[in-house]
C-alpha cells in the first residue's frame, strides 16, 4: 500500500474549475483502484488569482523530506503547479525525496512530448544548482584545508580551539574505548547506556541513544578525514582512531544494517503499469520464497484476475532496453529536441500571466494616486490609512510575482541544451540509479499481456490519450510483441 497525501487547489477566480470536494472525490476514487491509502490531504483555497500563495503546497514540499508518505495524488497536472519551470524544480525536490506523484485524471496540456521537456528542463534545474554550489563548495574545501570549524556541535572528543578542532584529552580515550567495544561486537545498547552513566558526556543535557551513537561510530573525522556535503579532506584534523578500526566498525554496523533494516522498494513501473488482461492497474508487491529471500513483483490489483506476477527487476530491466532502444538512441535526438521546442514556443501561458499581472499592478498603482490624491485634499480617516497599506502591499506583492514570472520565461532550452540533456540520458541508460529517471521521462503507459509487453512512449502525434482499447485495435491487425508510439520514428 502507498501512503499517499492529497493536494488540491482551487482559485476562486476561475469559472468551470473543479471544487475542491469534487476534486477529493475524483482522486479519492483514483487511491481506491491504485493501492493507495490517503494519510493527509493538502488544501490550497486561494482567494484571488492574483499573486500566488500556495502556504499548504510548501508545507506539503517541506514535508516530502520525513519519510512519511510515498506519494501524491492531485487531480489534474495543473493543479501541481502553475508553470512547467515550477513544476519541473519542484518534481526534482520530491524525486529526491522518493516521492512519485499521481493524477486522477490525467491530462496532459500539450501532449506527452510535454513531459519529456519537462524532464530536460528538471535535469538543467539540477544542473545549475549544481553548478551553484560548485562556487560555494570552493570556499568551504578552502576552510575544510585550514582544519576550520563550521560552527555548529563539535564531535565529542574534540574542542574547538581558535576555531581548529583540537583532541579533548578527557573526552578522547572514551572514543576509542567505544570504537573498541563496537568491532569486537558489544550491544550498542550496552554502548549507550553506559555512555549515560558517565558525567559530562554528551554535555548540554542530551543522552546518548542509538542514532547519536551511530554518527559517532560513521564521523570520519575521528580518522582525521574532514568531510561537508562531497568536499572531503584527509589529514585536515589530528585524528583519535586508526583506520583499521574504523573500517572494523563500518563493517558491522553494514552487517548489522542488513540484518535489520529493511530497504524501501522503489517501484519504478507503479502509476504506468496496466495490467492488459483486466485493464487494472499494476502495483508493487513483495514475496519470501521457501528459503526466505525476498522477492519483489509486479501483480494485478484486481484480485480475481487470471495474470501472472513479473518479477520487478527483471521486467525493468526489460522495459529500459526497449526504451533504449526504441526512443532514447542518438538517431532520435534531433526529432525529441525539435517537437520539445515546438511546445515551448507554442507555450504563451506565461506571457498571459505576464500581461495579466502588469494589468493588475497598473490598476492598483492607479487606486494608491486616487487615495493620495484624496488625501491631500484632507479626506483622512483611519480606514483611509488601512486602504493605503492594503494596496501598497498588494502592489508589492505583483511586482514580486511579476519579476518571478519574467525570471522563469527566460528560463527556455535551447535545441543544444535538449540534445545535451538527452546525451547525459543516454550514457547513464545502463546506470541502473538512473532508470527512473528514464522511466518517468519517456514511458507513459504499458500494458501487460499474456505474451506480450506494449509499451507507449510519450512520442505521440495526437493529443489524445492512448487507451486500452486503442491497443487492443492495433493487436487484432498487427503482430507485433512492442508497439511504439503512432508516430515515424
Ligand atoms: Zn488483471
Amino acid at each position: 500500500m502507498l501512503k499517499t497525501i492529497i493536494y488540491a487547489r482551487y482559485s476562486s477566480d476561475k469559472q468551470n474549475e473543479q471544487s475542491i470536494e469534487g476534486q477529493i472525490h475524483e482522486c479519492e476514487q483514483f487511491a481506491k483502484t491504485h493501492d493507495m491509502v490517503i494519510i493527509k490531504h493538502y488544501i490550497d483555497r486561494a482567494l484571488s488569482g492574483k499573486t500566488d500563495d500556495r502556504p499548504s503546497f510548501l508545507q506539503m514540499i517541506k514535508d516530502s523530506s520525513s519519510g512519511l508518505f510515498d506519494a501524491i495524488l492531485v487531480y489534474k497536472t495543473d493543479r501541481f503547479a502553475r508553470n512547467r519551470y515550477d513544476s519541473a524544480v519542484y518534481k526534482a525536490k520530491l524525486k529526491k525525496n522518493g516521492i512519485k506523484i499521481f493524477y486522477a485524471k490525467e491530462n496532459i496540456p500539450d501532449g506527452p512530448e510535454g513531459i519529456i521537456l519537462e524532464s530536460m528542463l528538471e535535469g538543467f534545474a539540477e544542473y545549475y544548482s549544481a553548478e551553484l554550489s560548485q562556487k560555494v563548495k570552493r570556499g568551504i574545501k578552502e576552510n575544510i584545508r585550514k582544519g576550520l570549524s563550521f560552527g555548529g556541535a563539535c564531535p565529542f572528543g574534540y574542542k574547538i580551539v581558535n576555531k581548529k578542532y583540537v583532541i579533548d584529552d578527557e573526552q578522547a580515550p572514551y572514543v576509542k574505548k567505544i570504537f573498541e567495544d563496537y568491532a569486537k561486537g558489544r550491544r550498542a545498547i550496552d554502548i549507550f547506556n553506559e555512555l549515560n552513566t558517565l558525567p559530562n558526556y554528551a554535555g548540554k543535557g542530551r543522552k546518548w541513544n542509538r542514532s547519536s551513537l551511530n554518527r559517532m561510530l560513521t564521523n570520519k573525522k575521528y580518522i582525521g578525514i574532514y568531510e561537508l556535503e562531497d568536499v572531503c579532506v584527509k589529514d585536515a584534523i589530528p585524528s583519535i582512531i586508526d583506520e583499521a578500526l574504523f573500517n572494523k566498525v563500518q563493517s558491522r554496523i553494514l552487517f548489522n544494517r542488513r540484518h535489520t533494516t529493511r530497504a524501501k522498494v522503489n517501484y519504478l513501473l507503479s502509476g504506468k503499469l496496466f495490467c492488459g488482461l483486466c485493464e487494472h492497474s499494476m502495483t508493487g508487491k513483495t514475496g519470501t520464497s521457501k528459503t526466505k529471500v525476498k522477492y519483489h513483483y509486479y501483480v494485478c490489483s484486481n484480485r480475481h484476475c487470471k495474470q501472472k506476477k513479473y518479477r520487478k527487476e527483471l521486467l525493468e530491466d526489460i522495459i529500459i532496453q526497449y526504451t533504449v532502444k526504441d526512443i532514447l538512441n542518438p538517431k532520435h535526438f534531433k526529432m525529441i529536441a525539435k517537437k520539445c521546442l515546438e511546445i515551448q514556443q507554442a507555450d504563451n501561458k506565461i506571457n498571459d500571466i505576464l500581461l495579466m499581472l502588469k494589468k493588475q499592478l497598473t490598476a492598483t498603482k492607479t487606486k494608491i494616486n486616487n487615495l493620495m490624491n484624496a488625501i491631500e485634499a484632507g479626506i483622512i480617516t483611519t480606514s483611509t490609512k488601512d486602504r493605503l497599506e492594503q494596496l501598497e502591499q498588494e502592489k508589492y506583492k505583483l511586482e514580486l510575482e511579476i519579476s518571478t514570472q519574467q525570471l522563469n520565461s527566460n528560463r527556455l532550452l535551447s535545441e543544444k541544451q535538449i540534445i545535451y540533456m538527452l546525451n547525459v540520458f543516454y550514457n547513464k541508460r545502463v546506470d541502473v540509479s538512473f532508470y527512473n529517471q528514464i522511466i518517468d521521462c519517456f514511458i507513459y503507459k504499458i500494458y501487460i499481456y499474456s505474451d506480450k509487453i506494449c509499451i507507449v512512449y510519450n512520442l505521440n502525434n495526437s493529443d489524445k490519450d492512448v487507451t486500452y482499447s486503442d491497443i487492443n485495435e492495433l493487436y487484432k491487425s498487427s503482430h507485433l510483441n512492442s508497439c511504439g508510439s503512432p508516430y515515424d520514428l
